[in-house]
């Protein structure tokens, strides 16, 4: 799976949908593909299967927000963190496929971050898990670079006119995560409460954390 710049052709996975629909042409070639690897002994069909259920049970967005929430108590581990995010990460044990060099992007009062792969859809694995349908698709693609603001107003995201927006292109190589700001009100919390509040979209960009809930 290191070798994700294989397959930068796919353009055509616009399907934002919510209801079945048939297999893409991607769909098919993976199935095929997988077909043909346990015929030829390979692979094993529970192999696969174990790695996609790592990926959907083990390793998700759950991951990256133990990382801000780390970044938000211990003031040492965020510099460490912005400094190498690769390290950083790999201290709490997030590593591997899809996540060899990590660069953690700081939201700031003054900038925003948001991160995409204009090319097809490479993301950050190790902390956040597999993409969301949404951050594969052509249009997110293209109109989080051409118009960001206009994007992230359709996400919910409204940011004051001074608030700079910077939009980081994945690619095979370098993976970005954005280490959103912590919410007011959250001082009294430790750090599982402040996971908590770390949303997936919020360390695409895409997204805020959450308020605390009223105490
Ligand atoms: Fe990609």
């Amino acid at each position: 799976m290191h070798d994700h710049d294989h397959h930068h052709d796919h353009d055509h996975d616009h399907d934002g949908h919510h209801h079945p629909r048939p297999a893409s042409a991607e769909e098919l070639r993976a199935r095929a593909l997988e077909a043909l690897l346990v015929e030829k002994g390979i692979v094993t069909s529970d192999a696969i299967d174990a790695v996609i259920d790592r990926y959907v049970n083990d390793v998700g967005p759950q991951n990256g927000a133990r990382v801000v929430a780390r970044a938000w108590t211990d003031p040492a581990y965020r510099e460490r963190l912005l400094a190498d995010g690769t390290a950083a990460i790999g201290e709490l044990g997030f590593a591997g496929d899809e996540g060899d060099t990590m660069v953690v992007v700081e939201n700031t009062p003054a900038v925003h971050n948001v991160i995409v792969c204009t090319l097809c859809s490479c993301y950050p694995w190790p902390v956040l898990g597999l993409p969301p349908t949404w951050y594969k698709s052509a249009p997110y693609r293209a109109r989080v670079v051409a118009e960001p603001r206009a994007v992230l107003g359709e996400f919910g995201v409204e940011l004051p006119d001074e608030v700079e927006v910077r939009v980081w292109d994945s690619t095979a190589e370098v993976r970005y995560l954005v280490l959103p700001m912590r919410p007011a009100g959250t001082d009294g919390l430790d750090e599982e409460a402040l996971a908590a509040l770390v949303t997936r979209d919020s360390m695409i960009g895409t997204g805020l954390p959450l308020a605390p809930a009223a105490a």
